[in-house]
Order: C-alpha cells, then sequence, then structure tokens
C-alpha cells in the first residue's frame, strides 16, 4: 500500500474478518457531506461513476503540486518522480488484478477504449468473412458497438448469446454458438443494467477447450469484488477508474505478453516507437506500443491510489458487505406498492433495476432527485438487455461501498413519495 492509502486505510487489512467501518469509509469522501435540494446526498449511481475518496483526489492534486512533469525519457528529476508515480501506478493496478506482468498491462481511456483496441489491434488482422465474434444480449453498448463496427470493415458476424427472464446467460445457447468460426467471445462479468454475475472463469474454459479467445468486460466488477486475471482464464480483461473510485478519462488493459506482442499497434505517434526513421518505424515494446502520445499522467497516478485504497479496505471485506447491502436493499425496495425488479439473477452484485407499475422511470428519478437520491433511469448503455424484458427503460439504484442500508429507507420513502404524486 502506498503511503497515501495507508494514511486513509480505515481497518487494517491484517483482519480480513473485521467488518467494515462504513461511517469511516463515508467520512473520506467529501462530496457525502454536499446536500442536494436541501437534503442530504443519497448517492445510488456507482455503477455509472463512483464518487472519490481524499487519498485519490489527494493523490490527483499532490502531483500536479509537486511531481507534474511529462513522463519517460526526462532527464530532470520531476520527469523522472512523474515517471516513477506512473509506472509505479501500473505496477501496483496490474498486482490488484493478479496479472502476471507489469508490462501486460496497457493504460487506456476506459473500458471502451480497451474494447475498441482488442478489436482494431488484436480482432481486425485475423477476421473476414464467414468469421463470427460471439457477445450477450446483456452487454454494455462497448461490448457491442466495436464489435458490430469491425464486422461492418471485415465482413464478419456478430452472434448473440441470449439471456433469460431472469436475466442470466442462456448457457446452452452460448455452448451452441461457440463454433469453429468464432474468432473472439465478449462477455461482461457484472452487467450494469441487471447486476448479474456471469460465470467468466467457466465460460472461459469452455472457450479455451475450442481455442476461442474471450474477452472479458470487467468494469462492473472490478470494484465490487476481487478480480484475478489468472484464475479466469481470460485473454483480455477491460475496466475503468472511474468505477473505482479513480479519476474519469484512465483505464486499462490486460493481456498476456505473448497476445500483446503479436498484436498490431493501435494508434501512432510518440512514446510507442523505439526508433522512426522514414525508411521504417520500429515499435516500443508493451505495454508502451500502445500507449501513443502523452498519457493521461494524473489519472494514472490516481487510479493507482484508487486501487491501494480498495486494497486498504480488503476487496473480500468490500464483496461480503455490498452483498449484505444488496440483500438488505432489495427487500425494502419491495416494500413499495407496484415496484418490479428487473434482473433477479442468483448471482447478483450491487445494481438493483427496476419499474414502478404505470410511473416511467424518467420521471422516478427527476421527483426522487428532490429527496436527494440520485440514481439512473434510462437503458443504461445496454437498449438490447432492457428490450429483451420489453421495455424502454429502468430505474437503477446501484451500489458503493460508502451507502448505508438507512440510505434504503430514504429511497423506499421517496418512491413512496412518487407513488402518492401519481395516485
Ligand atoms: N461496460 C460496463 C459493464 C459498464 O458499466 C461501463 C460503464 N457504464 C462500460 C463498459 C464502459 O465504461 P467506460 O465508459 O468507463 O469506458
Amino acid at each position: 500500500m502506498s503511503e497515501d492509502a495507508a494514511q486513509y486505510a480505515v481497518t487494517p487489512v491484517t483482519d480480513p474478518d473485521a467488518p467494515l467501518d462504513v461511517a469511516a469509509i463515508r467520512a473520506q469522501f467529501p462530496i457525502l457531506e454536499r446536500q442536494v435540494h436541501g437534503k442530504p446526498l443519497v448517492y445510488f449511481d456507482t455503477a455509472a461513476s463512483a464518487q472519490r475518496p481524499r487519498a485519490v483526489i489527494e493523490a490527483v492534486s499532490g502531483f500536479y503540486e509537486t511531481k507534474n512533469a511529462n513522463i519517460h525519457r526526462g532527464v530532470h528529476l520531476l520527469s523522472q518522480e512523474a515517471t516513477d508515480a506512473y509506472e509505479g501506478a501500473r505496477t501496483r493496478i496490474a498486482k490488484f488484478i493478479n496479472a502476471p506482468s507489469r508490462d501486460e498491462l496497457v493504460f487506456t481511456r476506459g473500458t471502451t477504449e480497451s474494447i475498441n483496441l482488442v478489436a482494431q489491434a488484436y480482432l481486425r488482422p485475423k477476421l473476414g468473412p464467414g468469421d463470427e465474434i460471439v457477445v450477450s444480449r446483456m452487454e454494455h453498448h462497448s461490448n457491442i458497438v466495436p464489435w458490430q463496427m469491425l464486422c461492418e470493415q471485415t465482413g464478419a458476424t456478430l452472434k448473440v448469446i441470449p439471456i433469460t427472464d431472469t436475466g442470466e446467460l442462456d448457457l446452452d445457447a452460448l455452448d451452441d454458438l461457440l463454433t469453429p468460426n468464432v474468432k473472439l467471445l465478449g462477455i461482461v462479468h457484472v452487467s450494469n443494467a441487471l447486476g448479474t454475475v456471469n460465470p467468466v472463469a467457466e465460460i472461459c474454459a469452455l472457450a479455451r477447450e475450442r481455442g476461442i479467445p474471450v474477452l472479458v468486460d470487467g468494469a462492473q466488477a472490478a470494484p465490487h469484488q476481487r478480480v484475478d486475471v489468472q484464475a479466469i482464464g481470460c485473454d483480455f480483461y477491460c475496466f475503468s477508474a472511474h468505477k473505482m473510485y479513480g479519476p474519469t478519462g484512465i483505464g486499462a488493459l490486460w493481456a498476456p505478453m505473448a497476445t500483446l506482442e503479436a498484436m498490431e499497434p493501435y494508434q501512432g505517434g510518440g512514446e510507442m516507437i523505439r526508433k522512426v526513421s522514414f525508411e521504417g518505424t520500429e515499435y516500443a515494446p508493451p505495454p508502451g506500443k500502445f500507449e501513443a502520445g502523452t498519457p493521461n499522467i494524473a489519472g494514472a497516478v490516481g487510479f493507482g491510489a484508487a486501487v491501494d485504497w480498495l486494497e486498504g479496505l480488503g476487496l473480500d471485506r468490500v464483496a461480503a458487505y455490498e452483498a449484505r447491502l444488496l440483500a438488505a436493499g432489495t427487500e425494502k425496495l419491495l416494500t413499495v406498492p407496484g415496484l418490479r425488479i428487473v434482473g433477479t439473477a442468483k448471482r447478483k452484485a450491487g445494481v438493483i433495476s427496476f419499474t414502478l407499475d404505470g410511473i416511467h422511470p424518467h420521471d422516478i428519478g427527476t421527483i426522487i432527485d428532490h429527496y436527494g437520491v440520485a440514481i439512473r433511469t434510462g437503458h443504461h448503455c445496454a437498449m438490447p438487455a432492457i428490450a429483451h424484458f420489453n421495455l424502454p427503460a429502468t430505474a437503477r439504484a446501484s451500489l458503493g461501498v460508502y451507502n448505508t442500508v438507512e440510505e434504503f429507507d430514504v429511497l423506499v420513502d421517496a418512491l413512496n413519495g412518487v407513488r402518492e404524486m401519481f395516485g
């Protein structure tokens, strides 16, 4: 753990069984002190973007205040310190997901860019007419649209794993879809729209038997449970710092070194080269080969502080706390007349999508904002998943480690208020 993280750690990680001190966690989030429409903020929109603890805010501002300079190749002290901060963050983030090597961790703008990178730099050169890519119906648009674009560019076909009415993958259909034509399977670890936790290790094992590489979209998993890319057995893992209590505009792609080495560069420019001449250019080895241009240096530093902070809490304790919160919150929400939960998988993470009979989700969201409650309404960038339930939209309460059972009481009150307004 970095010094910054140690300063803010709530309970020593050496005691993994101690429950989280949520009041102490909340005290680390300055934004939770503010009011919204004169009411205390109840933030149930962590799946869209988490709030940031002081450890992250101060890591970013501290970087700008004391170390700011461009990285790599600088001979002056600030540049060396900035490089150490950037590369140090890479080392800790790689460790966070149990990557075998820090050089396998490529910084990107986030999950979306990581997936586009794999589509263009890994798969595009291998793909042609007759080839197939498989994704599921519960994917975020960022794990659909890059593949659709790639299919248009190459003549390949996108196939879709159906989902059940509980919001789980139809695993028999998946089995049938994984034919020799499939060149990549893209699957979400935890659905941002339904909360479903997919059995990614089993899916990767099945795909591996058939020689099919798997990309896992880990945007909603990395903040909420321990992620071990080696145990999952995937070929690509993508995640975003801003869902993990870190800054926006930074995220990562993990892939094994041999895969990264065999891939084409994604973008050309400075930083990604070893030698440039008009006769030809030699690329830098990974991860530099995929990080053209000046990167989001302060973002990486903040990302490193965010994973330190999460490690300080202990991912297993975070997962256990959020599971209890999800169960208690679900029970409370079901007391609201006419409330229906969309996505009732056996294994769920902290996302509760719901509808209220006869009331449009946007009205729900707008009204409860005046109770200080922030939820998200709409299709959650997963239109096909929501359309499966014959709905244009849902309301979604999503959890972070700072939420409490009492906040669900505020949400339930607010929803009962909505009910009354609509008679
Ligand atoms: N996948 C999932 C499951 C997500 O929840 C999100 C963000 N809502 C993304 C991908 C895209 O992440 P980003 O916008 O950070 O690139």
